[in-house]
């Protein structure tokens, strides 16, 4: 198998102001290639540091991926040192000065003499033609080496990487190509501990599959990877370990890939032609938020009221006073009234209610933060929930408003399991 090692150059990278996505970016679409990348490194704008950064690359791996430094700008040295290191001699290059001439001229502006420096290029190596920017990348094949080098800014890097270097990497590492098959699968529900129990019987009746747990925002979400040889060998193997997932876990399944709880819940609305309104009061319009985020959404969503105060949830959703009184905001009665008031005013079949405490404090002591009661109004059909989230109050909202949507998810696709 090949190999790789990445380089992230640029000082902003170290300081913590600039996130370094390149990497993460390249090693995606490396990893998927069957390229396995087993190093990277973010290095300043410095001489001496970015030599020893690509002789230990080189030194370590196939491939050497540089992004960043190539710019006009006294600087941007990975291109010196990176040929400096390979053994290449720079020289200039007519095409790319004419083409660097005409970019500036589109601008009306005049060309720097600094911009001259991005025209150099050792002869034996493929200029990378960067549309969106100045900095043309390259790709070197060398002593059994291959080194590309891009520039720093994602939306410049990103299609140059995918249009530009992954044919050329195909065209020389041919068996290297689609040999990784990854899915996620996207769980809401069980805890990590729980989920991976009820997964144990389907990790070990399938060694060659690589299982990872990721917690995100309240969801499991689990990572399979297949590699192999044989595509078809690899696809037939996850189709069986899904089904086998399926057969263990189907009901806290929120959805595969790039499906999301308010994806999934938005489609079965639309295949089943119902709508939906909501009444919150701690997530404070959060939930209404995450259902319009998705675009279309007015096909299905009637609205929201956000009613945070109890003057609000008595003007706008019919709860009783005494409702209020005897069992305070945070309570089952109270969401269930909630629930059921907006139903009555939207007209709409199906209603969402949230009431609970965010935190940071409570003025109820026997009422903890993290103490949520959720409604679903469905038809005729009440539910309620009492859920006991730990968090910040931030969390306790995501959880919160995710909790209704898997509530109604539930009940329009497993008949409320
Ligand atoms: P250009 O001349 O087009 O700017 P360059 O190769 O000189 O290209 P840099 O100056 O190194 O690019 O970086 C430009 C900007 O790109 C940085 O300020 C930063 O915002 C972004 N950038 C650089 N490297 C990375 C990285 N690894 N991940 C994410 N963003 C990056």
């Amino acid at each position: 198998m090949k190999t790789a090692c990445l380089i992230s150059t640029g000082t902003e990278l170290l300081l913590g102001t600039t996130n370094d996505s390149n990497s993460t970016y390249i090693a995606e679409r490396l990893f998927n290639r069957g390229i396995r990348v087993v190093g990277k490194v973010v290095v300043g704008d410095n001489h001496n540091t970015i030599k020893k950064a690509f002789e230990n690359a080189l030194d370590l791996a196939d491939i050497v991926v540089s992004s960043g430094g190539l710019g006009p700008t006294r600087d941007d040295l990975t291109k010196e040192v990176a040929c400096e290191v390979m053994g290449c001699d720079m020289l200039i290059n007519m095409v790319e000065v004419q083409r660097l001439k005409d970019y500036f001229a589109r601008r009306q502006r005049s060309m720097p003499e600094s911009n001259l420096k991005q025209a150099l290029f050792p002869p034996e190596a493929e200029i990378i033609y960067n549309s969106l920017g100045t900095a043309p990348g390259m790709y070197l094949k060398k002593d059994n080496k291959v080194l590309v080098l891009l520039p720093g800014p994602p939306r410049e890097m990103e299609p140059m990487f995918k249009q530009e270097i992954e044919p050329r990497l195909e065209r020389d590492f041919p068996q290297a190509v689609n040999r990784v098959i990854r899915r996620t699968i996207k769980i809401l529900g069980p805890g990590e501990s729980q989920l991976e129990k009820m997964l144990d019987s389907v990790m070990d009746a399938y060694p060659e599959l690589a299982m990872a747990l990721l917690a995100v925002d309240g969801e499991i979400h689990i990572k399979l990877t297949v590699e192999g040889q044989d595509i078809n060998h690899s696809q037939e193997l996850m189709e069986k370990v899904s089904q086998s997932i399926k057969e263990s876990v189907g009901r806290h399944i929120v959805g595969y890939d790039d499906d999301s709880l308010v994806s999934v819940v938005a489609r079965c609305l639309v295949e089943t032609e119902k709508k939906l309104a909501v009444a919150e009061s701690c997530t404070g319009g959060l939930l209404a938020k995450m259902i319009t985020d998705l675009p279309g959404s007015s096909e299905y969503f009637w609205g929201s009221v956000t009613s945070y105060s109890n003057e609000a949830k008595m003007l706008y959703l019919d709860v009783k006073r005494e409702t209020l009184e005897k069992h305070g905001a945070v309570s089952p009665e109270v969401a269930r009234e909630m629930a059921q008031g907006m139903q009555k005013k939207s007209g709409a079949e199906l209603a969402l209610s949230i009431t609970g405490i965010a935190g940071p404090n409570s003025d109820a002591k026997e009422k903890p933060v993290g103490l949520v009661y959720i409604c679903l109004a469905a038809g005729d059909l009440l539910q309620v929930k009492e859920m006991h989230f730990v968090g910040n109050r931030e969390s306790i909202r995501i959880l919160a408003a995710k909790t209704a949507l898997d509530l109604l998810r539930r009940h329009l696709i497993n008949g409320g399991r």
